[in-house]
């Protein structure tokens, strides 16, 4: 973390200031180990390995940091005042899914270490525009936030854009994100932090975006007038999510995930492996679009796991988005709504962007 960011970052329980204790300081600024402590309700956020954990006890614990530095666990957050329950197990249960997916999947999106084909990070770059909508006028030389940042391949493309990157992820996909970006040679600033519960204050990122992230959260809607709050006036929100596809696939899809959600780690990764075998024999045999109407199928076995490793997986229409961002305050600027009717979709996805005009 570095020192710098504490002007921008808040109590993510009840967004007072923070103070910053620093315990071991790494290169350039940065702050290896330190704790921040909330100079209103005085709970305590670890800060390890450069990260900044802004989460309850059950995303993050390490109590191997809170003897080194003889910290008392009960002032630790512990939970979110008012949160639902349900919001929390879906918290709990993302964070031990996508914390394995993005271990598992670490360098999805980024140069293979034993080569040097770029191709994948040039393919990063292409669906970040694509998905984003964001231009790279729109980003360089900006304060961006990426909402959800997974293994960090969008923020190195913001990066590579010329943002002035900040990553956020639930989970310790934080760490992934982090270790890819420093070796990446970016100016990594990543934190642990929920974008339900943002840690930082209101009106400040001039970019905020957030690819795939919403319709996870439980509170998709929610999650973007969040997002909307965190942008400064006349700064970006660029959202990427779920688009509510024909009712059968709806269906189908709803009573597949009844079950996948009930799945260890294993057993997904055996469905995936089953699922993209059945995927590859229709792709084969040319039936993949006429299969595709009826139940959520991609041909990359890493979207599949990914798509069935998500403990909830929203559906939304360009209308909830237009007025979720209508009523943020957001003027959209640009969606990639092609006017297909619900009934006429295989799964799909939203992209919109609007610019903060009150
Ligand atoms: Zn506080």
């Amino acid at each position: 973390m570095h020192i710098d960011i504490i002007t921008i970052m808040r109590c993510p329980a009840c967004k007072a200031t923070l103070s910053l204790t620093v315990y071991a300081a790494g290169n350039n600024g940065e702050v290896r180990e330190g704790l921040l402590t909330c100079t209103s309700c005085s709970t305590v956020y670890p800060i390890t390995d450069h990260i900044p954990r802004m989460v309850p006890t059950t995303l993050f614990y390490d109590p191997d940091f809170l003897a080194r530095h003889s910290v008392d666990p009960s002032r630790l957050l512990h939970g979110w005042d008012g949160q639902l329950a349900d919001i929390s197990e879906i918290q709990k249960h993302t964070e031990e899914n996508f914390g394995h997916e993005w271990q598992h999947y670490a360098n999805l999106g980024w140069t293979s270490e034993t080569t040097q084909d770029t191709s994948a990070m040039e393919e990063s770059i292409q669906w970040f525009h694509e998905k984003s909508l964001l231009t790279t006028e729109d980003v360089a030389g900006r304060l961006t936030l990426d909402a959800g940042c997974g293994n960090g391949r969008f923020s190195r493309a913001a990066f590579a854009a010329g943002a002035l990157v900040v990553s956020m992820d639930l989970t310790c996909a934080a760490g992934v994100a982090r270790a890819n970006l420093v070796r990446d040679g970016r100016n990594a600033q990543v934190i642990q932090g929920d974008i339900l519960h943002a840690p930082f204050k209101s009106n400040t990122f001039d970019v905020v975006f957030s690819i795939g992230v919403i319709q996870h959260t439980g509170a998709p809607l929610k999650a973007t007038a969040n997002l909307a709050a965190l942008t400064r006036q006349n700064g970006l929100l660029s959202i990427r999510t779920y688009r509510r596809a024909n009712s059968r696939l709806e269906e189908n899809d709803a009573a597949i995930r009844a079950v996948t959600t009930t799945f260890n780690m294993a057993e997904l990764h055996e469905f995936a492996d089953i699922m993209h075998k059945l995927t590859d024999f229709l792709c084969r045999k040319g039936l993949y679009w006429q299969v595709a109407r009826h139940i959520v199928i991609f041909p990359k076995r890493y979207d599949i796991f990914d798509w069935y490793a998500a403990p909830v997986a929203a559906k939304l229409t360009y209308e909830e988005m237009r007025d979720t961002f209508s009523a943020a305050g957001m003027a959209v600027l640009r969606d990639a709504d092609d006017g297909t009717s619900c009934e006429e979709r295989c799964f799909s996805a939203i992209s919109i962007l609007g610019e903060k005009r009150s």
